[in-house]
């Protein structure tokens, strides 16, 4: 049986095109900064980012650490979305690896309210308060919300009159940009100093992020990604999968966009079920079920055994994210089966 996948976008199968540039990319090795591939694909990052430099890492969650280690010293801190990737699913890294905290602004769904940016940017004169040296921004948000170029220009400036830097986690940066009608990537991410984008979700990339930024950052963060383990060797390899990823799998993702659309809207007419609407802005649908705590427990299995993978709930909701290997048809077919789920009791 073919099996439907809606966990997450990271389980995108890499395409034949990449496999076969994988098996025939010239390699080097990378710690001696000797590989031909990867330098391509770092070369080709910056200039799609509109930045100096770019360096491979081996994941998202890499990137935003070494971000946060070329960024700030111990006992900085970070103004962030309290619901952001890194406040809430990198397992604390900020505080183990970077020895920074976090201090949270009003936001909605990664939209933060300049003001209340301000009011977090505390400089180095009192010694009762960690100063804060920088602001994350992340976009698309882990809800599945955009956030508006407006919006990421505001605190963009009011960082910078502050002294601090910005980072940009852009992880599906390609998707924010499709959903904000944006098509050149720099129109965003002139609004941060650096950009982490993940090359292994609706990219379809097996493995690796990228980090971008001014050179000086950049070398920091080589270094940081180093004492981290992400000095690679052959990583010309990834990184010929990378550059298709780059090159010729951003302008398919308005159509995952579309099938998110169409998902949520048919998911929506099922009874008891409430689909978020206003965070079905990219690839991902979130909705919420009233079902008891024994059906709700069940339905991740439920769903297996009739050949469709989700997660179970989370937070409170369920979700449920379209990409590469998601058909439209597949669409239909995971809402009738959820129709059916939920009429069972
Ligand atoms: C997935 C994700 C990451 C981490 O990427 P990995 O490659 O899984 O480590 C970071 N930030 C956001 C917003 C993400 O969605």
């Amino acid at each position: 049986m073919n099996i439907i996948d809606l966990r997450s976008d990271t389980v995108t199968q890499p395409t034949q095109a990449m496999r076969d540039a994988m098996a025939t990319a010239v390699v080097g090795d990378d710690v001696f900064d000797d590989d031909p591939t990867l330098h391509e694909l770092e070369d080709y990052a910056a200039k799609l980012l509109g930045k100096e430099a770019a360096v491979f890492v081996t994941s998202g969650m890499q990137g935003n650490a070494c971000a946060l280690l070329a960024h700030t010293r111990r006992g900085d801190c970070v103004v962030i979305d309290p619901h952001s990737h890194i406040a809430d699913h990198e397992a604390g890294s900020y505080a183990q690896l970077a020895g920074v905290s976090l201090r949270f602004p009003n936001s909605v769904n990664g939209t933060m309210d300049p003001a209340s940016v301000r009011a977090c940017l505390t400089d180095d004169r009192d010694p009762q308060i960690a100063p804060a040296t920088l602001v994350v921004l992340e976009n698309a948000h882990s809800t599945g919300a955009v956030v508006s170029v407006a919006s990421m220009e505001a605190v963009y400036q009011v960082a910078h009159a502050a002294g601090a830097g910005v980072h940009l986690d852009g992880a599906r940066l390609f998707n924010a940009a499709a959903a904000l009608g944006v098509t050149d990537v720099r129109e965003l991410t002139q609004y941060c100093d650096t950009v982490m984008c993940c090359l292994s979700k609706g990219l379809c990339a097996p493995v690796g992020s990228i980090l971008a930024g001014p050179k000086a950052l950049i070398w920091r963060a080589r270094r940081a990604r180093r004492i981290l383990g992400g000095g690679m060797r052959q990583a010309g390899i990834l990184a010929a999968a990378g550059l298709i990823a780059l090159r010729d799998m951003t302008a398919r993702l308005p159509d995952d966009h579309a099938n998110a659309a169409y998902l949520g809207d048919l998911l929506d007419q099922i009874d008891g079920i409430t689909v978020a609407r206003d965070r079905l802005a990219i690839d991902m649908v979130f909705f919420d079920a009233d079902w008891a705590a024994d059906k709700a427990a069940r339905y991740p299995d439920w769903m297996r055994a009739h050949g469709v993978k989700v997660t179970g709930c989370m937070n409170g909701e369920y979700r449920m994210v379209c990409h590469h290997d998601i058909a439209r048809a597949d669409c239909d077919t995971v809402a009738a089966l959820l129709r059916t789920f939920a009429a069972e009791g």
